[in-house]
């Protein structure tokens, strides 16, 4: 591991079998020193900043199935919900006067026309209602490279697409028969093409994930040239097909697989966003600091009116269930205050890695 180290502060690549080394490192005093290299590094390419996104999960409808998530269409134990228009552009406007600089629209997968017009429309309206002064992130799922344009066009400038593993084997044991990896994988070059900034992610400890298929996850987020990671360790939700699958749940070790993941990226990407997922206060109370302390800059308060939040669970334990907007927003940015980081609030936060990439 000393070599390891070495090669990190000298910022020399790491093979990936160094990789596998550092991500299968349990040693404290040495995991402490790979975070302070993963944070120098975070501070070296993107500074002491973290950036905020306000995050709407208006919908849970979701057409699809997977076997993890906790508002997967099978699900009978979910109240559904759909936020109108007017309210997701009310909330968007708060994001706005609240200085957060970006907002992510997130809900269940939906492919149909009404469904793209609809949010073709709420686009459309933050766009004017901000005069683009917000940037905004869908995380809509798979759609036709024409409702990405047509979205990209009505003023969304970010998509987040999470692969959830890079093994494709291990992707078909953890989604039914019709969810395609390859259609996956395509959309996201799709949106790449369009000029989104675009993000992917997985979730790390699932259950038949070895530490090579996290390996491959890095080296896939580097061979399809990501700007944007949102990862999360695998939190499992009761009403869910993969629960069964997990005997001992073991949060501790969830938490630091999960730290030692965004660790891994800052320290081989370097230059890409990497959000501080919820899924990690989820498991420890200071999760999301610590996940910036590992290297991410970018945490997600939740901006979704409270009355809905109840009903947007993926996983078992989500925080912040209660709160309304801005107990969030207080909340976080004395989180983030405590570990001697700067909020960017009113900067969209941009992916220094997407202005790198698209000036060559
Ligand atoms: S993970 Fe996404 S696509 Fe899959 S069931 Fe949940 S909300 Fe739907």
């Amino acid at each position: 591991m000393k070599k390891i180290l070495d090669k990190i502060r000298n910022e020399t690549k790491l093979t990936a079998d160094e990789l596998r080394l550092l991500l299968e490192e349990e040693d404290e005093g040495v995991l402490e020193q790979i975070f302070q290299e993963a944070y120098r590094i975070k501070l070296k390419y993107i500074g002491n900043k973290v950036f905020f996104r306000g995050i709407i999960e208006f919908s849970n409808i979701c057409a699809k199935d997977c076997l993890y998530c906790g508002i997967r269409k099978s699900n009978k134990n979910v109240t559904r919900f759909k936020m109108n228009e007017n309210d997701i552009v009310k909330s968007a406007l708060w994001t706005y006067e609240n200085n957060y600089g970006s907002l992510v629209l997130q809900g269940g997968e939906i492919e149909s026309p009404g469904y793209a017009a609809f949010i073709e429309q709420v686009v459309a309206r933050i766009n004017a209602e901000t005069r683009g002064g917000l940037g905004i992130t869908l995380s809509l799922g798979e759609q036709t490279p024409e409702v990405y344009e047509r979205w990209f066009k009505a003023g969304a400038q970010r998509y987040l697409l999470r692969i959830e593993t890079s093994n494709e084997k291990l992707y078909q044991k953890l989604h039914p028969a019709g969810h395609n990896f390859q259609r996956r994988v395509n959309c996201l070059r799709e949106i790449r093409k369009i000029g989104y900034q675009t993000g992917t992610g997985v979730m790390t400890g699932l259950p038949g994930q070895t530490t090579e298929d996290m390996v491959n996850d890095i080296l896939f987020f580097e061979k399809e040239d990501m700007d944007m990671l949102g990862m999360g360790p695998y939190i499992v939700h009761n009403d869910t097909p993969l629960a069964k699958q997990v005997e001992n749940f073991d949060k501790e070790k969830q938490f630091m697989l999960g730290l030692k993941m965004i660790a891994a990226c800052r320290i081989y990407l370097r230059d890409v966003n990497i959000a501080a997922a919820t899924a990690l206060q989820a498991l420890n109370p200071q999760g999301r600091e610590l996940g910036v302390q590992a290297g991410a800059n970018i945490v997600m308060p939740n901006i979704t009116d409270t009355k809905y939040r109840a009903d947007y669970q993926l996983y078992n334990g989500k925080p912040c269930l209660d709160e309304n907007s801005s107990m969030c927003k207080g909340c976080l940015q004395r989180r983030i205050e405590n570990i001697n980081e700067t909020i960017g609030y009113g900067e969209w936060g941009d992916s220094p890695h997407f202005f790198k990439r698209t000036k060559k």
